[in-house]
Parts: structure tokens; C-alpha cells; sequence
């Protein structure tokens, strides 16, 4: 038993390596192994989006459509590891180098998929971008295999997450500051 768990967990260790080689590869500037229990989740992220954001009842991605704080920790509770992705403020990623984060997140969440984790599910960051107006009023989406909701969009407190893991993150005061973006693979 001992045996199975240690080459499960060497498993593990080996396919989280394979997933953070490839989001570089894709992109993005870093990626770390985080516990779902540190992901934080609060009520008053949707206040952002509701009021503050031009997109806010304009993507299906989006709240109000996209899982509550309250779906969020329930969904959360389902999982162990997350690896959460981090893009921008690198040389090679770098702001506006055309790194497209739902289809960096997207494709690791398959790459998760093939390598034997069917719970994997991505997170990205910002409203869906695929189509130029979303399919609101039919209420189907026209790209389901790859459209993905935000973390923020679900209620998580990105900042606080990011702190957790050791991230710097600060919020940016100036247009010619360069943000950083983040997403999130929930694994298994
Ligand atoms: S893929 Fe298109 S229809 Fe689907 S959520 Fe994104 S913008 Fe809307």
C-alpha cells in the first residue's frame, strides 16, 4: 500500500513538472503547485464585476451566469492540488506579447485531462474572449469545449490567493505599470 501511495505521489510530482513546463512553453512566466484550501474565496469579489465592470451580464463566462462564491467553495471542496499560473512582468511571456491566457489555461486543463486527471478544470482570467459578442440571448455558448471562467468571475480573491502561494502581487496605480495576470488548473 505504502509502495502504490509513494509511486502515486511521484506520479503526481512528475505530471505537475510536464504541466508547469508546458504553461511556460505556452506562455505564461511561472506556475506553482498550490492546495485548493488556499484558494480564497469572498463574497464581495462579484461587487467588482457587478459594479465596476463593463462586462459584467455580457459574457456567459461572467457573472451572473458564472458559479457563485458559495458553488466556488462547494466545487473547491472537490479538489486537492490546483496549479496556479502566473503571466505577465516576464521577458519572454511579457504584457501584450499576445499570450492568450483562456487558451494557455485551456490547454493545460486538456494536457491535465490526457495525462489521466478528468477532474481538471481551468480557470482564466478576464471575460471570454471568442467571440466579438457573446450568444447571451440564445443563453448557449458557441465555443463550450474552451470557454472558461475567470477565478474572479467565480468569486475567488485573486490577490489573496496569489499572496498564498508566494506570489508578490501589488495592485497597479499606473497605465504604464505592467499587470500581472493569473489562472488557475483545478487537478484533482
Ligand atoms: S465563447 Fe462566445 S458564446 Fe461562449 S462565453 Fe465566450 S463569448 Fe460567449
Amino acid at each position: 500500500m505504502a509502495e502504490f501511495l509513494r509511486e502515486d505521489k511521484e506520479r503526481l510530482m512528475r505530471d505537475l513538472e510536464k504541466l508547469r513546463d508546458l504553461a511556460v512553453k505556452l506562455g505564461a512566466s511561472d506556475a506553482r503547485e498550490i492546495p485548493a484550501s488556499s484558494v480564497v474565496v469572498r463574497e464581495w469579489v462579484r461587487l467588482k464585476c457587478r459594479f465596476g465592470c463593463g462586462e459584467y451580464g455580457r459574457r456567459l463566462t461572467c457573472p451572473p451566469y458564472s458559479p457563485t462564491p458559495e458553488e466556488t467553495e462547494r466545487i473547491l471542496k472537490g479538489y486537492g492540488i490546483c496549479l496556479l499560473v502566473k503571466f505577465g512582468l516576464c521577458v519572454e511571456a511579457g504584457y501584450n506579447s499576445g499570450v492568450n491566457v483562456h487558451d494557455v489555461m485551456f490547454k493545460l486543463e486538456r494536457e491535465a485531462f490526457l495525462l489521466g486527471y478528468y477532474p481538471a478544470f481551468a480557470l482564466a482570467c478576464g471575460p471570454c474572449p471568442y467571440c466579438d459578442e457573446c450568444n447571451i440571448e440564445e443563453g448557449f455558448c458557441r465555443h463550450p469545449e474552451r470557454a472558461r471562467p475567470s477565478m474572479e468571475a467565480c468569486g475567488i480573491d485573486v490577490y489573496a490567493t496569489a499572496r498564498n502561494a508566494g506570489y508578490e502581487l501589488k495592485v497597479v496605480t499606473d497605465y504604464n505599470e505592467r499587470p500581472t495576470f493569473f489562472g488557475l488548473l483545478l487537478l484533482t
